[in-house]
């Protein structure tokens, strides 16, 4: 059975973005035909600066609205990284196939080290080895494919590459997985900013008013919508590079409705009305995302025994993999 992994950061509250680039089609679609994992990968939280007691927090949060967004632990597994050891162990394994010219390379690294130089602070070692991490996350599990926005495209990329290097050098022990995206909304830009992605840990007081947050008031959600930039023409055309609000107001429609972007942009005189049917579809597709959320937040039990038995069950899928790795590389047996 093909398996399937991805994960979640604890970052910051989930954004749109997150939900209709990954999240909504690991509940829809992945968790149904693959034997699926869903990770929230916490310990990618510690590579910029952070709050110890907001990233536990962000952490449970962010489980909790993976099962509010329909992701089922009857039919797959959901887990915290940091409680199955597999992933830092295995990590280090790969720091020692991957090189750091390839770790320099990394877009995300490029952006995210140059935002905390410009916060005034300095840059982690960990940011700069975290894609090798998420290598170690996909790896551990034999993962067939992996279910990702767009922009994690060039890390799963770089994941396939030190799979393929390891097993030539060592011997086969890892499966070659490769990325899937949506087909539309696989990256959502910021509606104030439709030339960035929306991001969750992007800084809520300059870049909040263009994100959607998935626990978002309704009357919170249209007033972002409502206020999306756009620009100064009239026609409602699907155009990413010159007119990229309206695109991205067209893509989140299409993806809340399930209709072609292309084919939806022929059908607006305006542009307040695409807004407000965009706000409409948005709404719409949050509210049995907010309201289950509520009811899981008055039993946190619940989640804890699904996190649980999820590192459970995460832990001895990973554990084979990883042991055979160490012995590959020429480490002794476990004792
Ligand atoms: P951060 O700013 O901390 O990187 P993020 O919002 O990018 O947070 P991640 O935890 O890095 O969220 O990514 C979780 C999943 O959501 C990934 O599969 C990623 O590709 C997807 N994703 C994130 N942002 C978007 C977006 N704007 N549009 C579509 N998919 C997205
Ligand atoms: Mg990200």
């Amino acid at each position: 059975m093909t398996r399937v992994f991805s994960g979640i950061k604890p970052t910051g509250h989930l954004t749109l973005g997150n939900y209709l680039g990954a999240m909504r089609r690991w509940a829809s679609v992945d968790q149904h035909r693959a034997d699926a994992l869903f990770c929230v990968v916490d310990l990618h939280a510690l590579t910029v600066d952070h709050d110890p007691a907001r990233v536990r927090r962000l952490s449970r949060q962010a489980a909790t609205l993976l099962l509010a967004a329909g992701v089922d632990p009857r039919l797959c597994t959901v887990f915290v990284q940091s409680q199955v050891d597999e992933h830092a162990r295995l990590s280090y394994l790969l720091e020692c196939v991957a090189t750091d010219g390839e770790m320099r390379r990394m877009v995300q690294y490029k952006e995210k080290a140059a935002r905390e130089r410009d916060r005034g602070g300095s840059v982690r070692l960990s940011l700069l080895t975290y894609p090798v991490l998420m290598a170690a996350d996909i790896l551990a599990y034999r993962t067939d494919e992996v279910p990702v926005g767009d922009d994690q495209t060039q890390h799963v990329e770089l994941t396939r590459d030190l799979a393929v290097r390891f097993n030539q050098r060592y011997g086969h022990t890892f499966t070659v997985p490769r990325a899937t995206h949506p087909e539309v909304a696989a990256r959502v830009m910021n509606l104030q900013e439709p030339s960035s992605k929306m991001g969750k840990s992007d800084d809520a007081a300059v870049a909040g008013p263009g994100i959607v947050y998935l626990l978002d008031e309704p009357d919170v959600v249209r007033k972002k919508i409502m206020r999306a930039v756009t620009d100064s023409g009239q026609d409602v055309l699907y155009d990413r590079e010159e007119r990229p609000g309206i695109a991205n107001l067209l893509e989140i429609l299409a993806a809340c409705t399930g209709a072609d972007p292309e084919a939806l942009s022929g059908t607006y005189s305006s542009y307040g009305a695409l807004k407000k049917e965009t706000a409409d579809a948005v709404v719409e597709v949050l509210r049995p995302v907010r309201d289950r959320h509520q009811e899981l937040c008055a039993d946190p039990s619940y989640v804890e025994e699904v996190l649980r038995d999820g590192a459970a069950r995460a832990r001895a899928m990973a554990r084979p993999t990883v042991d055979a790795a160490y012995r590959a590389i020429g480490l002794l047996p476990p004792v």
